[in-house]
């Protein structure tokens, strides 16, 4: 399907001027696109290490494992970073945790393996950072339990909100595709309009939300 979302010249661009991949993270990219796993692209990555930089999170919570590259990506943008993240399939993990081994973070990424929703549900720690990157039609439920587990100042980052540009797209939308464009938009409204969050709609990649968590102390309003 054509990806409505993004100009290819200008992703092109982009994709070209930013600092090359080298080492297991282009290897892992390598994987992703023979494979057909679908990893954050360059420019949401990049953007990802901004953010973990600026923000500096302790612990973080990323729901869709998958090979372990966007983990990997956070862990690597600040050192005292420890990641949880949470995966359904046994293979993606199996395959994450070489990956995560190989790079020698086996002591600050843990897998957690089961359904995201299920594991969320039984949390009870708090995250200073929550990526959303699993089950595109769950996000809505997902939310209830990031903005639980999320402290006051903390960023939740939710991807593949754009989903293929379908979210924004007025005609028909196809069947397979209708239920999770449905539940993004609903979400999308959700987190721009929820009076706890302050939220940034990003249109790269896949659609990128970038939502602050207010209450904060040291915030003046
Ligand atoms: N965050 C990764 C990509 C994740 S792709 C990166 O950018 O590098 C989405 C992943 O979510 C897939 O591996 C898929 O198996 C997993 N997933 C799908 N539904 C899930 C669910 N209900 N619970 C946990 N993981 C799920
Ligand atoms: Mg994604």
């Amino acid at each position: 399907m054509e990806d409505k979302i993004r100009y290819p010249e200008i992703d092109t661009f982009i994709e070209k001027v930013l600092k090359p991949e080298t080492g297991l993270l282009k290897t892992m990219r390598e994987y992703a696109r023979e494979n057909h796993v679908p990893i954050v692209s360059p420019e949401t990555a990049a953007l990802l290490k901004v953010l973990v930089k600026l923000h500096k999170p302790v612990r973080i919570l990323e729901a869709g494992t998958a090979i372990g590259y966007s983990s990997i990506v956070m862990a690597q943008a600040y050192p005292d970073a420890v990641i949880d993240t949470i995966e359904i399939d046994e293979d993606m993990a199996t395959i994450a945790n070489n990956n995560i081994r190989e790079v020698g973070y086996e002591n600050r990424i843990r897998i957690l393996l089961g359904d995201a929703l299920e594991i969320m549900q039984c949390l009870t720690s708090t995250f200073d950072l929550i990526f959303l990157d699993a089950a595109k039609g769950q996000y809505l439920e997902y939310l209830e339990h990031a903005l639980r587990l999320l402290r006051p100042g903390g960023l939740l980052i939710s991807d593949n909100v754009l989903y293929k540009g379908l979210v924004a797209c007025e005609g028909t939308v196809p069947h397979k595709h209708r239920t999770i464009t449905v539940n993004l938009r609903e979400y999308l409204n959700k987190i721009c309009n929820d009076e706890r969050l302050e939220t940034s709609v990003i249109p790269i990649g896949d659609g990128l939300a970038v939502s602050y968590k207010k209450g904060d102390i040291n915030e003046k309003s």
